[in-house]
Formats: C-alpha cells, sequence, structure tokens
C-alpha cells in the first residue's frame, strides 16, 4: 500500500485496490500501522507517500504492521513526500493578477526538485478568450503548456486535469487565493477529506495541523494537501538555476557556451544570453543564488 499520513509512530496506510479480497468484510483498506522492530533498528524512516508491505493485518481494529519500504523513486524535503511524480502548480489568469515574476519564482522552485510539473491555470472565466491566448502564447515561449480551467465552471479541462492526476501522486502548490482549496474540493469527495486519514483515529483534523496528507482521487492516484511548498525560497546552486529554465535547456541542447561553467552573464561566447523573456528574471534569481551561497561560504 501507500503510506497517505503519519502521525507520532502510526502511519496510515492505504492498500492496494488488490488487497480487497484478503480482508473479510467490505470495509475501508486503510490501515493505522506501527513500523515492525527491524525498520526501527535499521533506522529506516516511514515518509508520507511511501510504498510499503504491511504485515499482521487486523482487519477487525483496522491495524497493521510495516514490515519493508519499497526504494523511494524520489523524495522531496519540503513538503518530506516520497514517490511525488509531479507538481502540480495552479495559478489564477486573474484575480490575483498573473504576475510573471511570481509565477517564475514558483516554477524555478518546482523545476529545482527535479520533479516533472503540469502548469494549471484557474479562474479562466474572468478573462477573455483573447487574454487567453495571450498567455497560452506567452508561455509556450517559456517552455510550459498549461492547462486552463475555470473551477467556477463544469469545464471539459477539468477532465483533462482529472487525467493528467491518474494514477500518480501530485502534490498540489502555488500562492494564496488561486484556487488550490476549490480544486480539492472539486476532485475528492467530500467525505474522503471529511474523514482524512489523520483526523478521525488519529486525532487532530487536517486544519489544525502542518502535516502533510496524500487524498485519494477517486480514479487512482493521490493528491498531496500540504501547507508546504508555497515559500517559493530558491534553493539551488548558481551552476544548476540554468537547468530550472527551460528556455536555457532548450538552447543548450543545441549548442553550448564557450566555458563548461557559465553562469550565462557576461562571460565571452554565452548562447543564452540574449534577448528572450525571461533572461532577467534568470539574472535576478542568480544574484540571490550567488548571495545565497557567499553567506553559506562564509559560515563555513
Ligand atoms: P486557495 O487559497 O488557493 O485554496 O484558493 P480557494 O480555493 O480558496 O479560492 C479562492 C477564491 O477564488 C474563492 O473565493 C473561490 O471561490 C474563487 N475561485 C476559485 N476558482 C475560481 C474560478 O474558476 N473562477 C472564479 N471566478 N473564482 C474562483
Ligand atoms: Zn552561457
Amino acid at each position: 500500500g501507500t503510506v497517505v499520513a503519519i502521525q507520532a509512530n502510526f502511519s496510515s496506510v492505504q492498500l492496494d485496490a488488490s488487497n480487497a479480497t484478503a480482508q473479510p468484510d467490505s470495509g475501508s483498506l486503510k490501515l493505522l500501522c506501527v513500523r515492525r522492530g527491524l525498520l526501527k533498528k535499521l533506522g529506516q524512516q516511514v515518509m508520507v507517500g511511501d510504498r510499503v508491505e504491511v504485515e499482521q493485518p487486523d482487519w477487525q481494529d483496522r491495524r497493521g504492521a510495516i514490515a519493508t519500504i519499497l526504494p523511494r523513486k524520489t523524495a522531496l524535503d519540503r513538503p518530506p513526500v516520497a514517490n511525488v511524480d509531479q507538481i502540480l502548480l495552479v495559478f489564477a489568469l486573474a484575480e490575483p493578477t498573473l504576475d510573471p515574476n511570481q509565477l517564475t519564482r514558483f516554477l524555478v522552485k518546482a523545476e529545482s526538485t527535479g520533479i516533472p510539473i503540469q502548469l494549471c491555470l484557474n479562474k479562466q472565466d474572468l478573462i477573455s478568450d483573447q487574454q487567453a491566448k495571450h498567455w497560452q502564447h506567452r508561455l509556450a515561449d517559456w517552455g510550459y503548456r498549461p492547462t486552463f480551467v475555470s473551477l467556477r465552471q463544469d469545464s471539459p479541462q477539468v477532465d483533462a486535469l482529472t487525467a493528467q492526476l491518474q494514477g500518480r501522486i501530485s502534490v498540489v502548490a502555488g500562492p494564496s487565493g488561486v484556487g488550490k482549496s476549490s480544486l480539492i474540493n472539486r476532485l475528492i469527495p467530500a467525505q474522503t477529506l471529511r474523514v482524512g486519514a489523520v483526523s478521525g483515529k488519529l486525532g487532530r483534523g487536517r486544519h489544525t495541523t502542518r502535516h502533510v496528507e496524500l487524498f485519494e482521487l477517486p480514479q487512482g492516484g493521490f493528491l498531496a494537501d500540504t501547507p508546504g511548498f508555497n515559500q517559493p525560497d530558491i534553493q539551488c546552486s548558481p551552476e544548476a538555476l540554468g537547468d530550472c529554465f527551460p528556455e536555457i535547456r532548450q538552447r543548450l541542447a543545441d549548442q553550448s557556451c564557450q566555458f563548461s561553467n557559465c553562469l550565462h552573464r557576461d562571460e565571452p561566447g554565452c548562447v543564452v544570453r540574449g534577448d528572450w523573456e525571461r533572461y532577467d528574471y534568470y539574472l535576478t534569481l542568480l544574484d540571490e543564488v550567488l548571495a545565497q551561497q557567499q553567506t553559506l561560504d562564509e559560515q563555513r
């Protein structure tokens, strides 16, 4: 199964549907699990998102024990979630006004994890078709193909979004007010949200704690509802910053700068420097990560 929440020494494990025949009644396939002694001895910690093997299921009390943690594909640090397949970055096209600078910060922060990004632009109902086209072209130049939705309406694009999430673990990120809660409420049945993995047996509800929790999607897959990831403080080395811009990746796929450690500022023979929209954002963020590095160096 998949670990959907952790509190104190307990992990809430959502068993795969293939285990349905193993249990005597038709109750939930969610078990509250402790770690087996061996895992503790090995110092192996469980993360939300972990794929695990559960032993000794007690179907009556809905308890079990985690015997094995399978190797992680990825491990996000903040929020702490394993095996994330994609980051679902949500922004609004209006109310609040779509700020390309803020969007870039979130995109770069997400890119710096190395995990694929799905960009969702909400509140399409508030803008004209012409404005939507404008953003579509502009973001294509940045290297992104966003899904435009309106969570206020029954738009077919919401189905496209559902398809992108199916069978995957996705972390929702984005500034406040853009519609993240509306999205979660739209995609996750109220019953699942109300019960939550943690709220019942483990005590406190989802709104009072700062834990990460995965919610199972009706079509399969999980959404991480998390308070983390909302401060786009970018932590990456100056050398790695360029990799966080699709425009730069694209240029460097076709040709190379004269110096392999080029930071694309004023070095001779640079193929990145030039006339593209977000180049100035790149330079601003480069200054930031250079300053961070300097602070780190001074502390050493
Ligand atoms: P969050 O802070 O990102 O979780 O955003 P919310 O889901 O709380 O939404 C913020 C506000 O935007 C609420 O008043 C929503 O009703 C509104 N909202 C959400 N989606 C849409 C949309 O597609 N169109 C419009 N016009 N408003 C929306
Ligand atoms: Zn360069």
